[in-house]
């Protein structure tokens, strides 16, 4: 039996956890779940897994909560002390990260610090912060599970290879939504047209950066904190039927892809019962059904994101946390229709051009440069501090 706590269990991934747990009462159990601003999902969640323990972000929403309850209610919390508290909960013994943002870093670190065994989705937890998340890794003895489903693709990939005989990791990305726009027409892009994506359901926020293709970028980093490969030897090639989750190339021209409909709870159930496999509810592939694969090169004059994504991982230091930071703004500003599609790049690389990379020694530190570049990317944006 895994005990586990979902980091963000009203959100997409969080939902499709639920879901594996739901159709496997045998294996997993929930003790604590945490949640943003649904509190009619999370209530919901409530009675049917019964965990000791929730979270939400304010003490009015706790209140909220706890009076929409009736019968035996958990422990109700709040706020970082109250995600704190349900990640690092005794009876945890493995930890969902699935909040969105640098929000979701605090709380997954703090998972790890009390030896929990991590199934990662909040990717930017290792932008920002993955040397020293690594390091505490190893410290602690913890396991770290992919939920990302190219990164899944690739822990898959390796199974039974050694890391030195690695030559090449090669992300997948279906494109996006604007795989095929021009210049003129990105620049008029909507948010409807953004969040409109082709083969993946997912929050608001990773839906843009697939259509910026900052996602691939924020995978990049990703990868080479999981997998310790210097970004030069990870490539991204469009896939646009995304069938293909993500392949590794060995030294002897050995190429090893991992394939499935896109569906996340095969990642999901995969980090979950890690080194066992369960049914995930993922509909079987039907290769014959297909019209074919195809693969290309991304195209960075469109999608500059992808560019600057490995710009500050070749920068190192605080520029991925601070680009994340950037990112995280212009998101929010386009989503909340006061700047174009292309200017989320735009705004980006202006704040990168404004900072000057300096070691982070602490998650303090991590939090500090996030700070700073969500400041700058205000000020970039016109939008105030
Ligand atoms: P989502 O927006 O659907 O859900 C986010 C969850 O985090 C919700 O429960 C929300 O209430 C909570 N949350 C948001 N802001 C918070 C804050 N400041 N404090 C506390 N809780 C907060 O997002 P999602 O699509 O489920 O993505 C979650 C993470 O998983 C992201 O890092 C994303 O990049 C990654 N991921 C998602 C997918 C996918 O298919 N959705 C695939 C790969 C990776
Ligand atoms: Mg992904």
């Amino acid at each position: 039996m895994k005990n586990l706590t979902i980091l963000g269990s009203t959100g997409s991934i969080g939902v499709s956890t639920l879901d594996v747990v739901a159709a496997h009462p045998d294996m997993f159990r929930v003790v604590a779940l945490t949640a943003g601003n649904n509190l009619e999902l999370l209530k919901s969640q409530i009675e049917t897994f019964r965990p000791e323990l929730v979270s939400v972000l304010t003490a009015e929403k706790a209140q909220v909560l706890s009076r929409s309850l009736t019968g035996k209610k958990p422990e109700i919390m709040h706020g970082v002390e109250g995600m704190i508290a349900a990640a690092t909960a005794s009876a945890t013994t493995m930890v969902v990260a699935a909040i969105v943002g640098a929000a979701g870093l605090v709380p997954t670190t703090a998972a790890i610090m009390a030896g929990k065994d991590v199934a990662l989705a909040n990717k930017e937890t290792l932008v920002t912060a993955g040397h020293l998340v690594m390091q505490m890794v190893r410290d602690k003895k913890v396991k770290l599970y992919p939920v990302d489903s190219e990164h899944c693709a690739v822990f898959q990939s390796m199974a039974g290879h050694r890391c030195q005989d690695i030559a090449r990791v090669i992300l997948t990305a279906s494109g996006g939504p604007f795989l095929n726009w021009g210049q003129e027409q990105l620049q008029k892009a909507t948010v409807s047209d953004a969040l409109n994506h082709p083969n993946w359901s997912m929050g608001k926020k990773i839906t843009v950066d697939s259509a910026t293709m900052m996602n691939k970028g924020l995978e990049v980093i990703e990868a080479r904190w999981l997998f310790d490969i210097p970004v030069q030897r990870i490539a991204v090639n469009i896939h646009p039927q995304s069938i293909i989750h993500s392949m590794v190339e060995y030294v002897d021209g050995s190429v090893m892809a991992q394939l499935g409909t896109p569906d996340m709870k095969g990642p999901i159930a995969y980090a979950l019962s890690y080194p066992a496999r369960v049914t995930s509810g993922v509909k079987p592939l039907d290769l014959t059904a297909l019209s074919g694969l195809t693969f290309f090169k991304p195209d960075t004059d469109r999608f500059p994101a992808l560019k600057l994504a490995y710009r500050a991982a070749d920068a190192g230091e605080s520029m991925p946390a601070v680009m994340n930071a950037a990112n995280e703004i212009a998101v929010e500003t386009f989503l909340e229709g006061r700047i174009g599609f292309m200017a989320i790049a735009e705004a980006i690389e202006k704040v990168m051009d404004l900072h000057a990379p300096h070691a982070l020694a602490s998650i303090e530190e991590v939090l500090e440069a996030d700070r700073w570049g969500r400041r700058t990317a205000r000020e970039v944006l016109g939008t105030g501090s």
